[in-house]
């Protein structure tokens, strides 16, 4: 088994795509809570991708808020959304990201939306 495998931290398995878990664009794998953040670009960058991946599953596409970020962001943007200050260093996880963002623009946009709709008739 190679290294690459496991976790720098904990030393434990990490599975590709494991939920908590990350691959860095060398190949090395980890878990995002065993490392001390801050976080690096690259991995926040690759929690940017699996905000947009969850962004694009159909129920929280079709919820509000999250279809503009699926449509109107990349990786890197996300990520941009996501720690936009210091403040943010303590976000070190997708889960964390998610909710960071589920308050903050996309409860704008899905209001922006439901406006949108409302004015419509
Ligand atoms: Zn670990």
């Amino acid at each position: 088994m190679s290294s690459m495998d496991e976790c720098p931290e904990c030393g434990q398995r990490v599975a590709d795509y494991e939920l908590g878990g990350y691959e860095s664009e060398s190949g090395q794998r980890g878990h995002w809570a065993c490392n001390k953040g801050p976080l690096t670009r690259e991995q926040r960058v690759a929690i940017g991708q699996q905000l947009l991946d969850y962004a694009g599953l159909d129920e929280n596409y079709q919820a509000g808020g999250w279809d503009v970020l699926y449509e109107c962001n990349t990786a890197e943007s996300v990520a941009r959304l996501v720690w936009s200050d210091a403040e943010d260093d303590h976000i070190l996880t997708f889960e964390q990201a998610r909710d960071e963002l589920a308050e903050g623009v996309i409860a704008v946009w899905a209001d922006r939306e439901a406006d949108a709709r409302n004015s419509a008739f």
